[in-house]
């Protein structure tokens, strides 16, 4: 029984640990985060410094959640090293806290949701967090694509708290039931890179994905490669896996892939050469038609490519572009390798090929992607675990390519 000097110690306390909690709905003042500061930037492991600072304000029309588990992604990454441009340019504070993806608990209830019988939550539920945030008055966000919004920003990249601390204060509209079978490393791991995937695959007709169709996928054994593996086998269609191991092709076979390329084993990666040097121009070409060759060993003689899932960039855009069939579509979201991204740009018009880009995805499709995980038609793949004493490490891993297949987690 408490007595009541225990009770007020209980109620003074500010700041938790994460082996302890307050109750149900009480909001400390303070919270552990990972901080990144605009004169930090740098490597992962010198640019997350943990701190305590304040628990966020909860706006009228948000939720404070108790996170349990975040997902490492590309965004910590490129907030940490302020590439290319310091997040805080974004939103004007003079810190960030990264995090893109997150799993938890509803702590508190902004005061506009309150009574709105459209806000199908309540303290203690469950729920998964995206990260698109949209204004929700505009035309976009009332009957078209919430990710064509003018004010849609990344939570956790373009806002100033992210998901990489105790709680985090986010929008009614980021919320998606966690489904029950799912465990916290599991359910805060996957909603980036599935939804951005589930767009570049289903986003874009008429080049949206169709039985018996081949995609190529860059990247296969990574967050999105292997997110994308399993939707293509799900639609009937054939994943060609890019990998750097044989080891990593395997397990994309395992997962799904109809067969893979070591990427290794090809020299026709960096930007174009200039097309007007004779010599390099058919070097490079004659390196990239046995790029293609190994294609059609997996999809048969003359059969190239449907739809090019790419996030590669600079290093491999130029090949996604000469490779993808007459027609169809080289899809892209991010580039890793760089920004500057070439190609020949007679072998788009003559073939009358589409570049399209994506990014993340609207509500409406992300939750209709997610019902696969709800009914578990969807295997997700978390083989990178960490600590949150891990976390900076994690990404140093990210930053390194050494993390091993699928998606990354923390537990907290
Ligand atoms: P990831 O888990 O690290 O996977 C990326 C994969 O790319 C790696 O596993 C690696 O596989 C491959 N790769 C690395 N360097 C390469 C190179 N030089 N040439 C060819 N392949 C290379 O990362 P991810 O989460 O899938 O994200 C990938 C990219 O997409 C990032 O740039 C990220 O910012 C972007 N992204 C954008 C959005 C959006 O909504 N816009 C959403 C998610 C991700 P191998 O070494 O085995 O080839």
């Amino acid at each position: 029984m408490l007595t009541n000097i225990d009770m007020e110690l209980t109620l003074e306390k500010e700041l938790y640990g994460f082996d302890e909690s307050p109750e149900l709905g009480v909001v400390p003042k303070k919270m552990h985060a990972y901080v990144i500061r605009p004169d930090n930037h740098g490597h992962p492991l010198q640019s997350f410094q943990e701190e305590v600072v304040d628990v966020p304000e909860v706006g009228f029309d948000e939720v404070l959640i108790k996170v349990k588990s975040v997902g490492i992604n590309y965004n910590g990454l490129w907030a940490a090293m302020g590439s290319p441009a310091s997040p805080t340019l974004f939103h004007g504070k003079d810190f960030h806290i990264a995090g893109s993806d997150a799993a938890g608990v509803i702590w508190k209830v902004g005061d506009g949701l309150v009574n709105n019988p459209g806000f199908q939550f309540q303290v203690g539920d469950e729920v998964i967090v995206h990260c698109s945030q949209s204004c929700g008055l505009c035309d976009e966000c009332n009957g078209g694509d919430t990710m064509l919004c003018t004010s849609q920003k990344i939570y956790g990249y373009e806002t100033p708290y992210g998901a990489f601390a105790q709680y985090t204060a986010v929008k009614a509209t980021q919320l998606l039931k966690k489904p029950k079978h799912l465990r916290w490393e599991e359910a805060g791991s996957y909603m980036l890179t599935y939804a951005t995937a589930w767009n570049m695959l289903f986003g874009y007709p008429p080049h949206d994905l169709k039985p018996g169709m081949n995609v190529l996928v860059w990247g296969a054994s990574g967050g999105l490669g292997t997110v994308a593996i399993q939707l293509i086998k799900l639609a009937g269609a054939n994943a060609i896996a890019v990998t750097s191991s044989d080891e990593k092709g395997e397990r994309c076979v395992e997962l799904g892939a109809k067969g893979y390329i070591n990427r290794n084993n090809f020299d026709c990666w960096g930007a174009l050469p200039n097309t007007e040097d004779k010599e390099a121009y058919s070097k490079y070409l004659k390196e990239v038609r046995k790029f293609g060759k190994a294609i059609w060993g997996i999809t048969g003689k003359g059969v190239n490519p449907d739809i090019v899932f790419e996030h590669v960039g600079k290093n491999t855009m130029p090949v996604s572009c000469y490779l993808v069939k007459t027609g169809g579509m080289v899809v892209f979201c991010g580039a890793t390798t760089g920004f500057n991204l070439t190609m020949d740009a007679s072998y788009i018009w003559m073939r009358q090929k589409r570049i399209q880009g994506s990014h993340f995805s609207s509500l409406k499709d992300l939750s209709t992607g997610n019902k696969l995980i709800e009914q578990q038609k969807f295997k997700l793949k978390v083989s990178n675990k960490y600590t949150w004493k891990e976390l900076p490490q994690a990404h140093a891993d990210m930053l390194e390519n050494k993390h091993t297949f699928g998606n990354m987690s923390v537990l907290l």
